[in-house]
């Protein structure tokens, strides 16, 4: 109920006004966005990478619907990189990037032509891309476009979500040598024909995908804060004997850092996920709507500016 409200409140754009300029909000935000700015990005990227965390940076942005805003967002990510690169940040740092927020969702063709050009910044800045995994009805489009960019630029990561039912096959697929995964629960609402509904049936999906990952030949990225299923990926990772560098975690900036300072210090590759940019609205309310317990913090930073 309070998760629908939310989510609710995320796509008005009063209350969007309201929480933006709410003098409370600043401390809110810093806690789950690194800022608005590629500066700010940059400074947060820093601080983290100077605490032994990988990192890879989202640049947010929601709602691309022209060619134009497509550009700016290859743009900024290009900008970023060679930035990252100037500040000796890469290889610790990568990006994530939504191919929605690159065209997808009009023109697939321009998709990936700014995905390309983002892949190919980041290649000669010493890192990475993963692209982001969205909606369902993307999935196939997603794949197609990260097979096509694999050809040049191999280390291109992939996402699969373990609510999705075809998601234990996808693993299958894409298990294979130097293929970079990161398998995550899944944050969309998807209907039941396609995708598992109960936590429990999704967290068994997640341990079988993990499984087949992480005996296969790729990189597997575990990207979750559930304690029992980072548990059982370090088993996994001592049952396959797979090392820091050979498969990591992920988890959201903010969400569990004592755990992602735990890991880290037993030697693991721990690699937090910053997101940065103007349009941090929308992150915020569903990072709030996936454990209402946030909006303690969010209650606190309220009284204590009373
Ligand atoms: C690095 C990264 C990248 C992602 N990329 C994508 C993507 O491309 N596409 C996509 O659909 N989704 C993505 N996600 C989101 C993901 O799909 C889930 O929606 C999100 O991570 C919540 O799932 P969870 O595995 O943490 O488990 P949940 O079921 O949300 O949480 C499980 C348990 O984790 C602990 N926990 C969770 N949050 C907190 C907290 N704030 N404080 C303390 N304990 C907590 C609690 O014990 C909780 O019971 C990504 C997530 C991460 C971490």
């Amino acid at each position: 109920m309070l998760r629908t409200v939310i989510l609710a409140a995320s796509r008005s754009p009063q209350v969007e006004r309201l929480v933006a300029t709410a003098p409370f909000t600043r401390d809110l935000v810093r806690r789950f966005v690194a800022g608005a700015k590629t500066d700010d990005a940059l400074r947060a990227t820093r601080e983290l990478v100077d605490d032994g965390l990988a990192v890879t940076l989202d640049n947010l942005g929601e709602d691309t619907v022209t060619p134009e805003q497509a550009t700016a967002t290859r743009d900024e990510y290009v900008g970023l990189l060679r930035r990252l690169a100037e500040a000796g940040l890469t290889p610790a740092a990568e990006v994530s990037v939504k191919l929605s927020a690159l065209g997808q969702m009009f023109d697939e063709q321009l998709a990936y032509d700014n995905a390309r050009a983002i892949c190919a910044a980041a290649e000669e800045a010493g890192t990475t891309v993963t692209l982001d995994m969205e909606d369902h009805t993307t999935t196939d489009s997603t794949l197609d476009i990260l097979a096509k960019l694999r050809k040049d630029h191999p280390s291109t990561g992939a996402v699969l979500q373990a609510y999705l039912r075809r998601t234990e096959s996808d693993c299958r697929e894409l298990a294979t040598a130097g293929s970079r995964v990161r398998l995550c629960k899944g944050a969309y609402k998807e209907p039941e024909s396609v995708a598992y509904q109960s936590a429990r049936e999704v967290d068994k999906s997640y341990v079988r995908c993990m499984n087949i990952l992480m005996s296969g030949d790729g990189y597997p990225m575990l990207a979750t804060h559930d304690p029992r299923l980072i548990a059982i990926g370090e088993d996994r990772a001592r049952w396959f004997d797979r090392g820091p560098e050979r498969f990591e975690f992920q988890m959201l900036y903010g969400i569990r850092p004592e755990e992602q300072a735990r890991l880290a210090g037993e030697g693991y590759t721990v690699r937090t996920y910053l997101p940065y940019g103007e349009d941090w609205y929308g992150y915020l309310m569903r990072r709030l709507a996936e454990r209402p317990a946030n909006l303690m913090f969010f209650g606190r930073a309220v009284l204590s500016k009373k």
